[in-house]
Parts: C-alpha cells; structure tokens; sequence
C-alpha cells in the first residue's frame, strides 16, 4: 500500500504513516497482543465498507443497501465456524473487551458476581478491574496463580468459587505462559452453577489451529480478538450454542454497539480465509515452537521464566531472582532503544508497582509472521539477555542495535 493519495491531501498524517510502516519494519515487535496482518487483510480494511451502516445481521437490517455488507458478514461467520467449530458466531464486536461486555450484558443483571484471575497475576481489565466498567457493574472476586509454580491455583479457584458463588466464571488469559485446563474451570463454574466464560484474546490463533486445547464445546461462552495470534484485524469475536445465539447477538446490537464496523468485519473475513490454510497451522506451530527456544535460551542465561518456561506464543520474565537491581520498565526503555519492542509486566507476587512491575512479557507472534525461525529466536533471547545485563549501558544497546537493524533486513516485511 501506498499513502500517496493520502500525502496530497494531508502530509502530516501521511508522514506519521509513513512513519509507522517504517517502525514495524526497522523494529521486532515483542508485544505478545500484537502481530502484523497482510496486506489482503489491510486493503479489505480500508474498503468503502467504512462507510457503510449496517445495524442489525445479514438478512435483517435497519438499512438498506446491505447486500454486500450481508455476503461478507456471512463469509467472515461461516469461516469462524469451520476455525474454531463453534455453533454460533457474532463477529461484529468493536474488539475483545467488546465482546466480553457483550457476555457480561447477555447473561448477568448489574450487582452480579463475577469470578475472574487477578489484573497482577495475568487476567484483563475487562474481567473485572475496578478501572473498567466490569468492575463498576458487577461484583467482582478474583482467583490467583500459585506463588511458587506460577500455575492457575485450581483448587483456590474451586474453593474461592464455593464462597463467592459467582454468577459467572472467567477463564483466559493476557499474560499466561501454560495451557489452561478448561475442563477444570467447567467443573468448578457447574460446581456453584455459574456460566463459563472462556476468552481466548491472546491464543485465538493457536486454537484454531490445533496447538492449544480449544474451549469450544466446554465453556459456555468464548470471546477472543482477532488481532493476536490470528491475523485478521483489530476486532472481537463471541461464540457460543445455539440456545445463547439471540441472548448474545441482542447484546451486542443493540445492546452495547451500533453499527457494525463492516470494513472491519471484512478484515476478519478476509484473515479467517488466510488461517483455514494448512500453511497457518505451521504459522501457530512454529510460534509456539519459536516461544520455547525464545524461553529455553533465556533460562541458560539464567533469567528466570514465570511457571518456569511456556506452552504458547509468550514468555514472561521475572527479573527479580537474576536482577533484583533492574526494573521492568528499564529494561522495555532500552530494549526499545535496541529495536526490540515488548513490555514491562506484573509478575505474581509483584513486590514492585503496575506501572513498573519487576517482569517482561515477550511474545513471538510477530516475530514469526516475519519468518524467524527457533535459531534466529535464540539470538533474540542472547540479545534481550545482553539487555537486561546492563541496560543502561549505551555501548551494549548500539551493539544490539547494529543486530536488529540486520535481522530486520533479512527478515523484511511491508514493501
Ligand atoms: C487483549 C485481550 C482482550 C481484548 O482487548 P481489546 O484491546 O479490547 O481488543 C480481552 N481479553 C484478554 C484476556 C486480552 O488479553
């Protein structure tokens, strides 16, 4: 893609977009949330589908003129589908907080219980923190990781689940290294007779494909993103059984949204397509093959890895074993110095503050989008090491500097 037409009209955001482009190509992103889509998927994105209201779903609008809004509706649902096996899909969430509000609307009253994994130990605002609207609305108790092992603590979970009596159990994580057993979580929410919401933001892509256990068929509801590790655009996703089908679709439209982001809906189909190839399922493989060499190379050096290594696309650090001295926040500034570009994150246990926890999360979605292979993530954890050793040292970060500026060469990525 160009911005030509756009610099003619608007050189200042043409610049910043230009900008941009150039950033995600010099740089390695790390941020475990993020990936880079194709360029099919940024042209449907940006398509006169913006412009085009389309309240309602195919077949029963409040508008006209959505034929065409309809046909890739249902394309970007039929292809859900057949990813994930769900029964009922809604695609039209704004994005993944959007999608568990539309959950928490369909099937809590306001003042009712939700039971979900602590902000610090890996959960996510829209779970329930007081900052969100989750955590205004409904009332909130939280279930932990275990100190020690750094596991979801499942029978605290049960336990907590006894007392509490949640209205509704949720599991899915954004910081968390290991497979989730969702068969647990089920028995524990059927336990006290809650709902089970599973979201699977971070590891939408490596369910579809097969390399992380699916929810789907145990969880009453499953929400995800469609921008993590599946590459189809900013958005959310809601799947749930029929019997939930008009409860849910209701909550989203016209319960907590207008109209659909079609443009967007387009994006999603368009990535759905992409992840039903069999070249996709070596995708999520290799990301999580790429996050085990990432995390293995990173212990040699003697960092220490929350749950002592990973499952999935994410490693996440604690640094304070190895470098009591250094701070999550020192050592995201410098690597982004370097090129590498990841965050500072809470660790269980935090003894430090959210806003400059002790660990860093990194992730290999974008990485491997980019065609890095296990070695060439090897050298990635020799030089986020080198980091953490002396992150303040500018001789160092030039070094790894030099080093990104050549990986990034060899692995491009947008023309
Ligand atoms: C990323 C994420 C979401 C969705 O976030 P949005 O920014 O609203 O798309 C929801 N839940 C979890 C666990 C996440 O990690």
């Amino acid at each position: 893609m160009t911005y030509e037409t756009v610099r003619e009209s608007d050189p200042a955001v043409a610049d910043a977009l230009e900008d941009e482009r150039t950033r995600q190509n010099e740089t390695l992103a790390m941020i475990a949330s993020e990936n880079h889509v194709s360029e099919a998927v940024m042209e449907a994105q940006s398509s006169e589908l913006t412009n085009k209201y389309a309240e309602g779903y195919p077949g029963e609008r409040y508008y006209g003129g959505c034929e065409y809004a309809d046909e890739v509706e249902e394309i970007a649902i039929d292809r859900a589908k057949e990813l994930w096996g769900a029964d009922h899909v809604n695609v039209q969430p704004h994005s993944g907080s959007q999608a568990n509000m539309g959950v928490y609307l369909a099937m809590l009253e306001p003042g009712d219980k939700i039971l979900s994994l602590d902000l610090t130990h890996g959960g996510h605002l829209s779970h329930g923190h007081p900052a969100n609207f989750a955590g205004q609305v409904y009332e909130v108790e939280q279930y932990e990781v275990d100190d020690e092992t750094g596991y979801i603590d499942y029978e605290q979970l049960r336990e907590t689940a006894a007392e509490f009596e949640p209205d509704i159990i949720v599991s899915g994580y954004s910081a968390y290294p290991r497979e989730i057993e969702w068969e647990t979580i089920q028995d524990a929410a059927d336990a006290v007779d809650a709902y089970h919401l599973a979201d699977i933001a971070h590891i939408t892509g490596l369910v579809a494909a097969g390399v992380h256990s699916s929810p789907v068929g145990i969880a009453d509801f499953v929400t995800g993103s469609t921008h993590k590790t599946i590459r189809a655009g900013r958005g959310g996703i809601i799947m749930c059984d029929e019997e939930y089908a008009d409860d849910i679709d209701a909550a989203v439209f016209p319960g907590s949204q207008g109209g659909p982001l079609m443009h967007n809906v387009a994006g999603k189909a368009v990535g759905f397509g992409e992840a039903l190839a069999p070249e996709f399922e070596q995708y999520a493989q290799q990301t999580v093959d790429n996050a085990r060499a990432l995390g293995d190379r990173l212990q040699e050096h003697g960092l220490d890895l929350v749950s002592d290594g990973t499952d999935n696309h994410l490693v996440l650090i604690d640094l304070r074993p190895s470098h009591p001295d250094t701070t999550g926040k020192d050592v995201e500034a410098a690597l982004e110095e370097a090129g590498i570009v990841l965050n500072a994150n809470t660790v269980p246990g935090e003894t430090r503050s959210a806003f400059n926890p002790s660990g860093i999360r990194a992730g290999t979605p974008g990485l491997t989008t980019r065609g890095f292979d296990e070695a060439a993530c090897e050298e990635i954890a020799d030089l986020i090491y080198e980091i953490v050793d002396a992150p303040h040292d500018d001789s160092v970060i030039a070094e790894v500097s030099d080093r990104v500026d050549e990986l990034t060469d060899e692995y491009p990525l947008y023309d």
